[in-house]
């Protein structure tokens, strides 16, 4: 591993790190050497019958696993504050998320705000949390936002995801310019269409059109979005304020058209 993507010595916070792409960050962050509190609402074992943790300990990594809603403004700070005590935040991770369906019309207030209490609410929490620790430290830090294309194009019949995702786009970029002098370098990621739970409600006929509007023809990894991550999270990534990098096979580029 180059030295600049070597992460010894650091600690770092992975909202959401369970299961899906928060887990594959998790395993990846920790094998570039960073040691990783994997913040989530539950520590669930998964297929393999091992928590992230776990996993990150079999591999000689250093994890803890902390229970945290993210949505309780709160109990972050309290969490936060007690892994900043105990092991200080270089990299923040603010990969928690949840999706509902549904047009405008179909959307109850009660689904708006849980798609807003968590996929902009909690990031903020978390955000803020960490760089009150990072401005007092005054040794910079790296907070990489989990965001979505949905946030950069609309995606029919997600209009909470859609409109949270885009706030949570336009977060990162105005916390990136705000500390980007005092070497906090905040960035978002935008996945397309990735295979975790999360898209297992899409049917084949779903999958194979999204497939077929992706220039490179195929969905992404957890771990494809964890190593786009793992750049943001190191020194790689020094000169990156506010930037959104999709990693998405192409969708956002352009649409595979068939001609004559
Ligand atoms: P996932 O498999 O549903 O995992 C999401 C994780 O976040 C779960 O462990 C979940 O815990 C946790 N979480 C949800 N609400 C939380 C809260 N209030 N506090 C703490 N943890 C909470 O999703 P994923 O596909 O890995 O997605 C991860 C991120 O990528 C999300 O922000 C998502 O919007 C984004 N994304 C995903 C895709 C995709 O195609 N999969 C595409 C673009 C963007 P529980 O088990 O308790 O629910």
């Amino acid at each position: 591993m180059g030295t600049r993507l070597d992460l010894n010595g650091k600690s770092a916070v992975v909202t959401g790190g369970s299961r899906g792409i928060g887990r594959a960050v998790a395993i990846t962050l920790a094998d570039a050497g960073a040691r990783v509190t994997i913040a989530d609402r539950s520590d669930a074992l998964r297929n393999d019958g091992l928590s992230t943790s776990d996993v990150i300990r079999s591999r000689g990594g250093h994890a803890e696993s902390v229970l945290l809603d993210i949505s309780s403004s709160p109990e972050v700070d309290a969490t936060m504050n007690d892994i900043a005590g105990r092991h200080g935040i270089d990299i923040l991770v603010n990969n928690a998320g949840t999706i509902v369906s549904g047009t405008v019309a179909e959307t109850s207030d009660e689904s708006w705000r849980a798609i807003f209490s968590v996929n902009v609410d909690g990031t903020f929490y978390c955000t803020r949390a960490a760089i009150r620790h990072m401005l007092n430290r005054g040794a910079g830090g790296k907070i990489v936002n989990i965001a979505s294309v949905s946030g950069l194009r609309a995606n029919q019949g997600f209009a909470a995801y859609c409109a949270a995702k885009g706030a949570l786009i336009n977060f990162s970029r105005q916390v990136g310019i705000d500390y980007g002098a005092q070497g906090i370098n905040v960035n978002a990621v935008a996945p397309g269409f990735v295979e975790t739970e999360m898209t297992a409600m899409y049917d084949a006929s779903i999958r194979h059109a999204l497939e077929a509007q992706t220039p490179n023809g195929k969905w992404a990894t957890p771990q494809q979005i964890a190593d786009t991550v793992l750049f943001l999270s190191s020194g790689l990534s020094d000169h990156l304020c506010g930037e959104v990098i999709a990693v998405d096979g192409g969708w956002l580029v352009g649409t595979p058209v068939q001609v004559g």
